[in-house]
């Protein structure tokens, strides 16, 4: 493909994506495809020749979408959203197009400076207190992280370093490995699962905290295990904090556990994955009052803040504490610059070495909604999400699980788990919107969470109709059986 034909094909690729996502309703929302299904449609190896762009893009309609869930469906209401805007597409292509690698400010100083630029802007909105900020002479500051996952990671090693390094300057007979076999994180029995995996990953011990009756983990909570793990000789050193938890959208009480953190010398992570992107409209910033008292903080504006994945943004007030435990110099990463204290070489914030130029999409993303126009989004997903509440509060066969803060609403038939577990699945056996469940203290759930772009009022009444009518079969064929 010359240049020629890429100007050609391009065009066509464009006009494809746009007819997608236009038409994108009338795609059932889940693959109706059993484990398998692909490979007897492709060859087992890769063509010797050259093939055609046309008969790639044949295949794309045959082969590769009926096998693909339609998150950006207005009938998917599962998991969390992830973003989806045209201006994050485009900058998208622009960054493939530019391909650099931005691992030193020397290797591409755009990548790095817009980046450090956009996290500032992005903190702002969000109204984080100014040391998490790099502006000009700051100690913090932010990086694009690839997941939510990996930005735990990070803070976890980080403060693993510093808590090995604090634990040997006491006492300067211990090992690293004494100390790594004493360290113990926390983090609440709603987290996240990928807080016990990077727990796996660094090799420290990991507890879930028990959580209130708003499934928060509260002061109280914290203090009790820091106190009984200090008195049997372990030493607490990481906390994760969820604002937004997975399963229920619950709010850790940060501003009680905060001070205890910093008190106990314990590394305070924040972890607003969803939630985070809401904090741009002035009436749900409230919900981030006790960051001030975080070492790191994170969320995904690929989930709710129209950036398309990846770009997981992650603040902390000292950048001293991830350069320091990350920093490895070899000669051929060497720059003229990079003593100067001006520049940020993201490599050193980071696991990979790697990173593509994700804050393109950030900068196209901002500049085309405006910041009005990105609360616009949050507030009319979170007014929908009230919308679906209200129909199950007026249907008494129907309970709410859990608080509605913001795009998700906890709910369930009164009765068995059993009970539950069937709806679900003749809901997404349907295929006509799709759903995930939750666990909450033993009782099976069903999630609704506001994701799609393109969702209205009508896609969400549709889903309540549908999901009754089910329901009501479900309960006629159970009365029938007893
Ligand atoms: C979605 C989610 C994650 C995982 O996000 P990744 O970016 O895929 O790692 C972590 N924590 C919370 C609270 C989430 O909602």
């Amino acid at each position: 493909m010359d240049a020629t034909e890429f100007r050609k094909r391009g065009k066509e690729m464009v006009d494809y994506i746009a007819d997608y996502l236009e038409t994108i309703e009338k795609r059932r929302v889940y693959p109706d495809v059993e484990p398998g299904y692909l490979r007897p449609h492709i060859p087992d190896s890769a063509p010797e020749e050259p093939e055609r762009f046309e008969d790639i893009l044949k295949d794309v309609e045959k082969i590769i979408m009926p096998g693909v869930t339609h998150w950006h469906s207005p009938y998917f209401f599962a998991y969390y959203p992830t973003a989806n805007s045209f201006p994050a597409l485009l900058a998208d292509m622009l960054s493939g197009g530019i391909g650099c690698i931005g691992f030193t400010w020397a290797s591409s100083p755009a990548c790095t400076e817009l980046e450090t630029v956009m996290l500032d802007w992005l903190g702002k909105m969000i109204n984080l207190p100014p040391s998490f900020l790099a502006e000009k002479d700051g100690e913090g500051g932010g990086v694009i992280q690839g997941t939510a996952s990996e930005a735990t990671l990070v803070a976890l090693l980080a403060a693993r370093t510093k808590a090995i390094q604090r634990a040997q300057s006491e006492n300067g007979t211990l090992t690293q490995g004494d100390v790594i076999g004493r360290l113990v994180a926390y983090t609440s029995d709603q987290a996240h699962s990928s807080v016990e995996k990077d727990g796996l990953i660094a090799g420290v011990k990991t507890k879930q905290l028990p959580t209130d009756d708003a499934f928060a983990v509260r002061g109280s909570a914290l203090r009790k295990a820091v106190d009984q793990d200090k008195a049997a000789g372990l030493i607490p050193f990481f906390f994760c904090a969820t604002l937004g938890t997975t399963t229920c959208c619950s709010f850790d009480k940060l501003s009680e556990l905060g001070p205890i953190c910093n008190e106990e010398n314990i590394w305070m992570h924040v972890d607003a994955a969803y939630a985070g992107s809401s904090f741009i409209c002035p009436e749900f910033r409230h919900l981030l009052n006790g960051v001030e008292f975080a070492d790191s903080f994170n969320f995904n504006p690929h989930k709710w803040l129209l950036v398309n994945f990846d770009c997981s943004t992650m603040w902390v007030k000292k950048r001293t504490d991830l350069t320091c435990a990350f920093k490895i110099d070899p000669v051929y990463l060497k720059h003229a610059h990079q003593e100067s204290g001006l520049i940020t070489d993201y490599r050193h914030w980071q696991i990979p070495l790697g990173r593509r130029f994700r804050s393109l999409k950030m900068w196209f993303v901002f500049r085309m909604y405006g910041v009005k126009g990105l609360q616009e989004y949050i507030r009319k997903h979170v007014k929908l999400a009230h919308e679906f509440k209200d129909l199950v509060l007026q249907d008494d066969r129907f309970e709410i699980c859990a608080d509605v803060i913001l795009g998700l609403v906890c709910f369930r038939l009164k009765g068995t788990n059993e009970l539950n577990e069937a709806l679900l699945k003749n809901i997404n056996a349907s295929r006509k919107i799709h759903l995930v469940p939750c666990n909450l203290r033993g009782k099976f759930v069903l999630r609704f969470a506001v994701c799609a772009r393109t969702v209205e009022s009508a896609h969400v009444q549709f889903a309540w109709k549908h999901i009754t009518k089910l329901a009501g079969e479900l309960l006629k064929a159970q009365k029938q059986q007893d």
